[in-house]
């Protein structure tokens, strides 16, 4: 891949308010000043009613178990009181909150939630289903495992439960456990071949050696579980039962790792290959599934995008020493820059070390910039030309941004988070597998291939979530938020996108207007953004005019953002933006990248010291309220905001010792 170009120009052209605004999405939010006050509260209103008369037409022959009267005793009054008082002090207490719905707030991934998924949410919450299985959730469930297919969609995975090979998703708490998830369904799909050869059965068809059957290419794996299924249905009982107890005894779920290892010892702990910015539940993960931190192998960067020179390398090593890989993670909207890796690169890199016998998964961590694949669906779920998505912006989608999206489909599973920019409330997140039928390898008895009869057809079989998810009880409320969002919003450019197409304008504009900044305010300050955006999070580092020192130009920008941050001491009403921070690592630039970064801001790559950890402090700006630029008024906040820093950065100056 070439080096990250050095961002160009973008200031002199731009106007935010030259794109229409999509008059849909007024209605979408309960909006910077909640004035969609009536509507939140018309919908509320109503479907609690529903609720209650749902409550009263069930054997309403019932006696009233709760007597006219009981609101009238005082121990009823000194409870109601109790209950309201604290209700009152929480009440209170959120005043404190962060204020996630304003414009003003560029700080973290959190923006205002979607009223359909609100209202949702909030209707369904009394009826409490568990979405572990359907005895405790007979609607919810299968809403989840429609949301599965919502998403596979959006990413290019087949969505048809008739086609074999569909894909299938689930719900989880949030992006990180969907990591585990993917992590627990590829060792799971890894080993199993390795357990059908120990378990001696002949007619499979299985691979020559235990290297061999441990190191598959993941749709071969998948082939070897279905062929597996097949053959035990049409074995006589009896034989069904003695092999299923054979190759379970045999599995690395029933031995563990030390002991599958032990019993194949010219297999090794199996790596993982992440990006050196990968999220920190990638560290979690390898830790919680017992493969140790120490086989999360980080990949460098060049301009914080995966250097695929150096995964090719890193693959030719472990070929070499026979070295095998659990998968490669590519990221979808990096957590702290927003960049998208070349996911295309690490699928055709997988396809070529699988045909010489390392095959592994690869698995997209979208769970920030899943939802950015919207904008490159079509209404019949058809991908759009990148020429035709980019008559909508200034420079997005870049060829390497399309590419890579593009190729989302040609992964094993991905991750993406509908309570990041799906606008839905915590916990959501989601795993989404290619291919459905890996996913027997997860259940805890996996009896349903093996029934003899037909196969249960694709709805029925993941009525029982319970068996396959990481979690068990969940919240059925949380699939019927993400369900109702996207069958109101479906994933489509046309609709989802015309929100996610908001975000990436604003970081446009962004762009433009940081570049502005930088230019009027060289007399004191050296501003810059690090590198080009792929999306809507977007970094900007400042060093003091002058200045050489890192650690000064770190203390400098902490300042400011402590400035720029949630103050559990001060109300939130006193302050005037919000943004978070990061830090730059020079490994995620790459050599040349850091040349450049630190040229451009004065200062000497020398000075990075092991107090500041060796890295540089920026501010970071998560670009999704859709009211950053506000077409009404025609205020931008980003002007604002930039207005406010300079105000910051010149009083801060002034003040300096
Ligand atoms: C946010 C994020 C995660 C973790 O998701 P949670 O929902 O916070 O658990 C993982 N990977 C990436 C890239 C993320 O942005």
């Amino acid at each position: 891949m070439a080096a990250t170009p050095a961002p160009s120009d973008h200031s002199g052209s731009f106007d935010p308010f030259d794109a229409a605004h999509p008059h849909m999405l007024d209605a979408c939010f309960l909006g910077p000043y909640a004035q969609n006050d009536t509507l939140l509260e018309k919908l509320v209103v109503e479907f609690l009613r529903d609720h209650v008369y749902w409550r009263r037409n069930f054997h309403p022959e019932d006696p009233l178990a709760i007597s006219t009267t009981a609101a009238l005793h005082p121990d009823y009054l000194a409870f109601e009181a109790k209950m309201r008082r604290e209700l009152h002090l929480l009440s209170a207490a959120l005043k404190k909150s962060v204020p996630f719905h304003s414009p003003r707030y560029i700080g973290h991934m959190a923006s205002d939630l979607l009223l359909p998924g609100l209202a949702a949410q909030i209707l369904t919450l009394p009826y409490n289903p568990n979405n572990v299985t359907e005895d405790t959730a007979p609607v919810t469930v299968e809403l989840e495992v429609k949301v599965g297919l919502q998403l596979a969609r959006m990413l290019g995975y087949v969505n048809d439960p008739a086609q074999p090979d569909c894909a299938f998703g689930h719900l989880t708490s949030g992006g990180t456990v969907a990591n585990y998830q993917a992590l627990r369904l590829a060792l799971a799909q890894k080993a199993f071949p390795v357990a059908l050869r120990a378990a001696g059965i002949g007619e499979l068809d299985l691979p020559d050696d235990d290297w061999a059957a441990f190191n598959l290419h993941p749709h071969a794996a998948t082939a070897l579980v279905d062929r597996w299924g097949r053959w035990l249905a049409q074995a006589a009982p009896a034989e069904r039962k003695r092999w299923q107890a054979k190759v379970a005894a045999a599995r690395i779920e029933q031995l563990g790792l030390v002991d599958f290892f032990a019993t194949h010892p010219e297999l090794k702990t199996p790596k993982v290959l992440a990006p050196v910015t990968a999220h920190y539940s990638w560290s979690k993960g390898c830790k919680l599934l017992g493969l140790g931190r120490s086989q999360l192998e980080r990949l460098p960067e060049r301009g914080m995008r995966i250097d695929v020179d150096a995964l090719e390398a890193t693959l030719e090593r472990c070929l070499r020493q026979r070295q095998p890989v659990l998968m490669a993670v590519a990221v979808l909207g990096t957590t702290e820059y927003g960049t998208v890796d070349p996911i295309d690169a690490v699928v055709d890199a997988r396809e070529r070390y699988a045909a010489r016998g390392l095959g592994f998964a690869v698995h997209v961590d979208a769970a920030w910039g899943g939802y950015l694949a919207s904008l490159l669906r079509n209404e019949d779920g058809s991908l759009r030309p990148r020429a035709e998505v980019a008559l909508e912006f200034e420079s997005f989608p870049t060829p390497g941004v399309h590419a890579a999206i593009a190729a989302v489909g040609r992964t094993d599973s991905v991750t993406v988070d509908p309570h990041k920019l799906g606008y839905l409330p915590y916990g959501a997140g989601a795993f989404v597998c290619r291919d459905h039928r890996a996913t027997a390898l997860l259940t805890e008895a996996a009896d349903y291939v093996f029934h003899g009869e037909a196969a249960p057809d694709y709805m029925t079989r993941y009525r029982r979530l319970g068996q396959i998810i990481p979690e068990g009880s969940k919240s059925g409320a949380a699939a019927a938020a993400v369900y109702v969002t996207h069958q109101a919003l479906p994933l489509d450019h046309a609709h989802f996108g015309l929100l996610s197409a908001q975000t990436i304008r604003a970081a446009e504009h962004f762009r433009a207007r940081a570049q502005r900044f930088a230019r009027e305010n060289e007399d004191v300050v050296h501003a810059l953004m690090p590198f080009d955006p792929d999306s809507n999070l977007v970094c900007l580092a400042l060093n003091p005019a002058g200045n050489r020192s890192v650690p000064i130009a770190n203390a400098f920008v902490r300042r400011l953002h402590d400035e720029l941050r949630i103050d559990p001491r001060h109300p939130v009403q006193d302050k005037q933006f919000f943004a978070s921070a990061t830090t730059l690592k020079p490994e995620a630039l790459g050599v040349e990248g850091v040349d450049r970064i630190f040229d451009a801001l004065g200062l000497d790559p020398a000075t990075l010291d092991d107090e500041n950890d060796d890295k540089l402090v920026l501010l970071r700006h998560t670009l999704m309220n859709p009211y950053l630029i506000d077409h009404e008024n025609r205020i931008s906040y980003i002007d604002l905001y930039f207005d406010h820093l300079a105000l910051r950065v010149r009083a801060l100056l002034a003040s300096a010792p």
